[in-house]
């Protein structure tokens, strides 16, 4: 027998973690497959792996299956198999799509692509019931999917170092979400409503963000408390571009005027979540298209979806669950299009900040813009659901310096 083969073999037998790193493994070697049975942990990182071999479905017992640093561009099918996996690390390697055998591992709870060649994430993913982390940091990644919003044990995310322009809304329902990361990325604005379940979301360098919702504000400053950080790294570099004109959209973009509110401080333009279509000025009289008007009732029948900002950073408090079953209801949203599904699945795109209203906003809003005194670089936009609830928000609001704006789209 080859010295080095037995002397593998005695390795694979006498252990149940297998510390395989940087040994310039081209191949995954078959004495795993002949001894290795009762392996449970795999550490594969800095070798030379192009894929692995569709035998690794005989390995029953690995949990844990690290490959960063190697040169993979595929995977089998047969990784699909190994139903027991719970954390899968395939970072630094050569993917530009995700393998979607990893659909199949429904008792994953860690899955890191970071640093590969991925520019979408497979709706396949959506299965992962399991999964606490994902993370997809330096990938090509435009967009993320609204279904990781309902990924229903997902606490961190990171996908930081992409090209995202916007976060999916339905994030902000995500029951158990503690971390976002999604610095160095595209963004242009963030999620305007409060998230559920108050995660921390670390969105410095992204340069063309330029403004933070007034929910959301609050939120990010009560978690830079709690981590005893000073309100001055929040946003921290960001609004470094006026406004990214080489990206196309079709979003209202709104004009304010900041000039001689500070020193240095000069006009910019702002770009709104693409769910909104149509938006007012505080004074403006005028009714909501029946098309919002529906979608805020039949939300309403179906969720209770609460969102209560304190006039202090202290405390956000929001509320969502869905109401007991309504079979007329559920009759009307069988028939309904994919649009009005989407949009009520996603949730609204704010509650409206008055908070004896707390109407949810899906397509149209009056908006109240202005820098608030607890952040004071930061430019602060409000919403609300009709123009009585804006007066009351605007005459009540002392946290608010307000700004004029109009539309220019
Ligand atoms: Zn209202």
């Amino acid at each position: 027998m080859d010295p080095d083969f037995a002397e593998m073999a005695n390795e694979v037998k006498s252990k149940v973690i297998l510390h395989w790193n940087c040994r310039g493994l081209v191949e995954l070697p078959e004495v795993i497959r002949l001894h290795g049975s009762h392996i449970k942990e795999i550490y594969l990182k800095w070798n030379k792996l192009t894929t692995l071999p569709p035998w690794v479905m005989e390995l029953f017992n690995v949990t844990n299956l690290y490959m960063y640093g190697n040169l993979i561009k595929q995977l089998p099918m047969e990784l699909g198999e190994m139903h027991q996996l719970t954390v899968l690390d395939i970072s630094a390697n050569k993917l530009e799509h995700v393998p979607s055998c990893i659909s199949n591992l429904r008792n994953l709870n860690c899955l890191f692509l970071n640093d590969n060649f991925i520019e979408t994430l497979p709706v396949e993913l959506s299965q992962l019931s399991n999964l606490q982390i994902l993370s997809v940091s330096g990938n090509q990644i435009v967009a993320l999917p609204e279904w990781t919003g309902s990924l229903p044990r997902l606490k961190e995310l990171y996908a930081g170092n992409n090209r995202l322009k916007e976060l999916p809304n339905r994030l902000t329902l995500a029951p158990e979400l503690t971390i976002i990361s999604v610095g160095s990325n595209r963004l242009t604005y963030l999620p305007l409503n409060g998230f559920l379940s108050a995660p921390f979301i670390g969105f410095d360098s992204n340069e063309y963000l330029n403004y933070v919702s007034y929910p959301l504000l609050f939120q990010c400053l009560s978690q830079l408390r709690t981590m005893r950080l000073h309100k001055y790294s929040l946003a921290f570099g960001c609004f470094k571009t006026r406004y990214d004109a080489n990206v196309l959209s079709t979003n209202i973009k709104l004009y304010i005027e900041k000039k001689g509110l500070y020193e240095n401080d000069t006009d910019i333009i702002i770009e709104l979540p693409r769910q909104l279509l149509k938006i007012h000025e505080v004074h403006e009289n005028v009714t909501c298209s029946l098309w919002e008007l529906a979608l805020r009732k039949i939300y309403t029948e179906r969720y209770k979806h609460t969102l209560d900002v304190s006039t202090s950073p202290a405390s956000v408090t929001i509320l969502y669950s869905p109401l007991p079953k309504d079979t007329k209801m559920d009759l009307m949203l069988s028939i309904m299009n994919r649009t009005l599904y989407n949009l009520l699945t996603n949730g609204p795109v704010s509650i409206c900040v008055n908070s004896h209203c707390q109407q949810p906003i899906f397509t149209e809003a009056w908006i109240i813009i202005g820098i608030s005194y607890h952040a004071k670089s930061l430019i602060t936009i409000a919403l609300c659901c009709s123009r009585s609830c804006a007066s009351a928000f605007a005459a009540h609001s002392s946290t608010f310096n307000k700004l004029h704006w109009h539309s220019i789209n």
